[in-house]
């Protein structure tokens, strides 16, 4: 598909994108790079997206709307925009689930639990994880 706008940008970028090359340094992608950038760009872009995040946060702003998140806002929403994204990951597990799908990773599911083995497992050791980590956090105070 061609990029609506096309100015010239646009036009480096898809073209690059369809000869496997990253869209923003014209490296070639690699294996598992994404749709349009290398692993590099990849992880800059995520690095930068991070920094942008962390720096609303500590501004006090909504990671969603960059308003002032407010005394009922969530550490990393303002109120509205923390109901609005709560409700969405609700629809979204719901209709997982209705689908016959994990509602972590979208896998189909073979038993009647909401959530497949792999990511039980996969919870199960994450909360053997944070309760450890809570536990040496009690035992250094
Ligand atoms: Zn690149
Ligand atoms: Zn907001
Ligand atoms: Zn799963």
């Amino acid at each position: 598909m061609l990029p609506r706008r096309h100015n010239y940008q646009n036009t480096m970028r898809y073209l690059r994108q369809r000869y496997g090359m990253c869209a923003k340094c014209g490296n070639e992608r690699g294996a598992n790079s994404t749709k349009w950038l290398c692993d590099k760009c990849k992880e800059l872009k995520r690095d930068y997206h991070k920094t942008l995040r962390l720096q609303r946060e500590q501004a006090g702003l909504c990671r969603e709307c960059q308003c002032p998140r407010g005394e009922n806002g969530t550490k990393i929403y303002c109120r509205s925009c923390a109901d609005k994204v709560n409700l969405q990951i609700k629809q979204m597990r719901s209709q997982r689930v209705a689908q016959g799908l994990c509602r972590q990773c979208k896998k189909p599911l073979r038993h009647r639990h909401s959530v497949c083995t792999p990511c039980l497992a996969d919870w199960a050791e994450k909360d053997r994880n944070r309760n450890a980590q809570q536990k040496q956090v009690a035992q250094t105070n």
